[in-house]
Protein backbone atom coordinates (compact mmCIF):
# COMPACT_ATOMS: atom_id res chain seq x y z
CA UNK A 1 0.00 0.00 0.00
CA UNK A 2 2.78 1.90 0.08
CA UNK A 3 4.51 1.45 -2.88
CA UNK A 4 4.32 3.60 -5.93
CA UNK A 5 4.06 3.93 -9.13
CA UNK A 6 2.74 0.37 -9.69
CA UNK A 7 1.58 0.41 -13.57
CA UNK A 8 -1.54 -0.67 -12.86
CA UNK A 9 -2.64 1.81 -10.72
CA UNK A 10 -2.11 4.51 -13.94
CA UNK A 11 -6.18 3.89 -14.86
CA UNK A 12 -7.49 4.44 -11.58
CA UNK A 13 -5.30 7.37 -10.80
CA UNK A 14 -6.37 9.25 -14.07
CA UNK A 15 -9.95 8.32 -13.56
CA UNK A 16 -9.49 10.13 -10.23
CA UNK A 17 -7.96 13.04 -11.84
CA UNK A 18 -10.88 13.29 -14.05
CA UNK A 19 -13.55 12.84 -11.52
CA UNK A 20 -11.94 15.83 -8.99
CA UNK A 21 -11.02 17.97 -11.94
CA UNK A 22 -9.57 21.08 -11.31
CA UNK A 23 -11.36 21.40 -7.64
CA UNK A 24 -9.14 23.14 -5.21
CA UNK A 25 -7.95 21.17 -2.72
CA UNK A 26 -7.36 21.82 1.03
CA UNK A 27 -3.75 20.81 2.52
CA UNK A 28 -5.68 18.40 4.55
CA UNK A 29 -6.78 16.37 1.84
CA UNK A 30 -4.64 13.69 1.59
CA UNK A 31 -5.44 12.51 -1.56
CA UNK A 32 -3.21 9.85 -3.29
CA UNK A 33 -2.83 7.62 -0.11
CA UNK A 34 -0.63 5.09 -1.96
CA UNK A 35 2.24 7.56 -2.99
CA UNK A 36 4.72 7.35 -0.27
CA UNK A 37 8.18 5.62 0.86
CA UNK A 38 8.21 2.78 3.32
CA UNK A 39 10.00 2.83 6.77
CA UNK A 40 13.67 3.03 5.39
CA UNK A 41 15.50 2.20 8.41
CA UNK A 42 16.69 -1.02 9.85
CA UNK A 43 16.35 -0.11 13.59
CA UNK A 44 13.05 0.38 15.71
CA UNK A 45 13.81 3.76 16.80
CA UNK A 46 12.30 3.37 20.15
CA UNK A 47 14.41 0.55 21.42
CA UNK A 48 17.43 0.48 18.63
CA UNK A 49 16.85 -3.05 18.14
CA UNK A 50 17.32 -4.45 14.51
CA UNK A 51 13.81 -5.19 13.00
CA UNK A 52 12.65 -8.63 11.90
CA UNK A 53 10.10 -10.20 9.86
CA UNK A 54 7.32 -10.02 12.62
CA UNK A 55 7.84 -6.02 13.34
CA UNK A 56 4.72 -3.80 14.02
CA UNK A 57 3.32 -1.07 11.62
CA UNK A 58 2.45 2.23 12.35
CA UNK A 59 0.50 4.76 10.21
CA UNK A 60 0.56 8.58 11.18
CA UNK A 61 -0.94 10.77 8.89
CA UNK A 62 -0.14 8.59 5.82
CA UNK A 63 3.69 7.93 7.04
CA UNK A 64 4.36 4.63 7.26
CA UNK A 65 6.55 3.56 10.70
CA UNK A 66 8.16 0.35 12.21
CA UNK A 67 8.66 -0.71 15.17
CA UNK A 68 9.93 -3.93 16.98
CA UNK A 69 7.07 -4.85 19.40
CA UNK A 70 3.59 -4.14 20.50
CA UNK A 71 4.95 -2.43 23.67
CA UNK A 72 7.42 0.14 21.22
CA UNK A 73 4.03 0.02 19.29
CA UNK A 74 2.02 1.75 21.88
CA UNK A 75 4.17 4.01 23.51
CA UNK A 76 5.04 5.66 19.79
CA UNK A 77 1.26 6.11 19.41
CA UNK A 78 0.80 7.54 23.03
CA UNK A 79 4.07 10.08 22.40
CA UNK A 80 3.79 10.31 18.53
CA UNK A 81 3.75 13.89 19.09
CA UNK A 82 7.61 13.98 20.10
CA UNK A 83 8.58 10.43 18.41
CA UNK A 84 7.89 11.80 15.10
CA UNK A 85 9.61 14.51 15.50
CA UNK A 86 12.74 12.34 16.55
CA UNK A 87 12.43 10.35 13.52
CA UNK A 88 11.96 12.77 11.51
CA UNK A 89 15.08 14.56 12.44
CA UNK A 90 17.03 11.22 12.01
CA UNK A 91 15.36 11.29 8.62
CA UNK A 92 16.77 14.47 7.65
CA UNK A 93 19.92 14.13 8.91
CA UNK A 94 20.56 11.00 6.48
CA UNK A 95 18.29 11.98 3.90
CA UNK A 96 20.42 15.65 3.42
CA UNK A 97 23.53 14.29 1.88
CA UNK A 98 21.53 12.45 -0.97
CA UNK A 99 18.73 15.56 -1.69
CA UNK A 100 19.96 16.34 -5.38
CA UNK A 101 18.76 19.76 -6.14
CA UNK A 102 19.55 22.85 -5.09
CA UNK A 103 16.15 24.64 -5.88
CA UNK A 104 13.22 24.10 -3.80
CA UNK A 105 10.95 21.58 -5.79
CA UNK A 106 8.28 23.61 -5.59
CA UNK A 107 9.00 27.66 -6.16
CA UNK A 108 12.29 27.10 -8.48
CA UNK A 109 13.64 29.76 -5.61
CA UNK A 110 17.33 28.56 -5.12
CA UNK A 111 17.56 27.05 -1.64
CA UNK A 112 18.96 28.81 1.15
CA UNK A 113 21.69 27.64 3.50
CA UNK A 114 19.39 26.88 5.92
CA UNK A 115 15.86 25.50 3.87
CA UNK A 116 12.83 24.30 5.01
CA UNK A 117 13.38 20.56 5.75
CA UNK A 118 9.94 18.88 5.61
CA UNK A 119 9.50 15.00 5.83
CA UNK A 120 6.49 13.57 4.23
CA UNK A 121 5.63 10.35 4.15
CA UNK A 122 9.13 9.15 4.86
CA UNK A 123 10.74 11.43 2.07
CA UNK A 124 12.88 15.00 2.57
CA UNK A 125 11.65 18.23 0.47
CA UNK A 126 14.09 20.30 1.16
CA UNK A 127 12.03 24.13 0.97
CA UNK A 128 11.85 28.01 0.44
CA UNK A 129 8.36 28.48 2.54
CA UNK A 130 6.09 26.91 4.66
CA UNK A 131 3.52 27.50 1.76
CA UNK A 132 5.27 24.82 -0.22
CA UNK A 133 4.66 22.09 2.28
CA UNK A 134 0.63 22.43 1.26
CA UNK A 135 1.49 22.07 -2.59
CA UNK A 136 3.41 18.38 -1.32
CA UNK A 137 0.47 17.38 0.65
CA UNK A 138 -2.06 18.64 -2.18
CA UNK A 139 -0.46 16.74 -5.21
CA UNK A 140 2.18 14.19 -3.79
CA UNK A 141 2.66 12.02 -7.03
CA UNK A 142 3.48 15.08 -8.76
CA UNK A 143 6.30 16.28 -6.50
CA UNK A 144 7.32 12.51 -5.17
CA UNK A 145 8.06 12.22 -9.76
CA UNK A 146 9.91 15.16 -9.90
CA UNK A 147 12.03 14.30 -6.75
CA UNK A 148 12.26 11.17 -8.05
CA UNK A 149 13.62 11.76 -11.79
CA UNK A 150 15.97 14.43 -9.93
CA UNK A 151 17.50 11.74 -7.63
CA UNK A 152 17.84 9.08 -10.75
CA UNK A 153 19.52 11.93 -12.61
CA UNK A 154 22.12 12.68 -9.96
CA UNK A 155 22.83 9.37 -8.74
CA UNK A 156 22.64 7.00 -12.03
CA UNK A 157 26.68 7.43 -13.31
CA UNK A 158 28.08 6.78 -9.77
CA UNK A 159 25.59 4.58 -8.35
CA UNK A 160 27.94 1.75 -6.80
CA UNK A 161 26.29 -1.97 -8.18
CA UNK A 162 26.26 -3.68 -11.37
CA UNK A 163 23.63 -6.62 -9.68
CA UNK A 164 20.23 -6.16 -8.25
CA UNK A 165 20.18 -5.11 -4.09
CA UNK A 166 18.04 -7.89 -3.97
CA UNK A 167 18.53 -11.31 -6.09
CA UNK A 168 21.90 -10.35 -6.42
CA UNK A 169 21.07 -11.09 -10.38
CA UNK A 170 23.15 -8.92 -13.10
CA UNK A 171 21.00 -5.79 -14.15
CA UNK A 172 20.25 -5.84 -17.47
CA UNK A 173 17.99 -3.37 -19.50
CA UNK A 174 14.77 -4.68 -17.82
CA UNK A 175 16.04 -3.28 -14.37
CA UNK A 176 13.96 -0.92 -12.85
CA UNK A 177 14.94 2.50 -11.14
CA UNK A 178 13.57 3.27 -7.53
CA UNK A 179 13.86 6.06 -5.43
CA UNK A 180 13.83 5.18 -1.83
CA UNK A 181 14.19 8.25 0.67
CA UNK A 182 15.96 10.00 -2.04
CA UNK A 183 18.31 6.98 -2.70
CA UNK A 184 18.60 5.21 -5.92
CA UNK A 185 18.07 1.91 -5.43
CA UNK A 186 18.40 -0.94 -9.08
CA UNK A 187 16.20 -3.54 -8.94
CA UNK A 188 16.07 -6.53 -11.35
CA UNK A 189 12.47 -6.80 -11.69
CA UNK A 190 9.33 -5.88 -9.90
CA UNK A 191 8.87 -9.05 -8.12
CA UNK A 192 12.16 -7.76 -6.52
CA UNK A 193 10.83 -4.34 -5.34
CA UNK A 194 7.97 -6.43 -3.50
CA UNK A 195 11.20 -8.35 -1.47
CA UNK A 196 13.05 -4.98 -1.37
CA UNK A 197 9.63 -3.32 0.48
CA UNK A 198 9.79 -6.10 3.08
CA UNK A 199 13.22 -4.76 4.93
CA UNK A 200 14.30 -1.39 3.27
CA UNK A 201 16.50 -0.69 5.68
CA UNK A 202 18.16 -3.54 5.56
CA UNK A 203 18.96 -3.01 1.98
CA UNK A 204 19.68 0.63 2.10
CA UNK A 205 22.29 0.01 4.71
CA UNK A 206 23.90 -2.91 2.38
CA UNK A 207 23.86 -0.73 -0.83
CA UNK A 208 25.24 2.43 1.74
CA UNK A 209 28.80 -0.33 2.71
CA UNK A 210 29.01 -0.81 -1.17
CA UNK A 211 29.39 2.82 -1.89
ZN1 LIG B 1 10.08 -2.84 20.72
Amino acid sequence: MFTKFFPFQLPALLLFFTLTGSQPLTAEELIEPEIGDPYPLEICILSGETLEEDYELIEHQGQEIRVCCSDCKSKFTAESYIRVDELNALLIKEQTPLYPLEKCIVTGKALEQSPIDFIFRNRLFRLSSEAAKDKIKQQPTKYFDMLDAAVIAKQSKNYPLKTCLVSGKTLTDGAIDHVIANQLVRLADFEQLAAFEENPGKYLRILHEAK
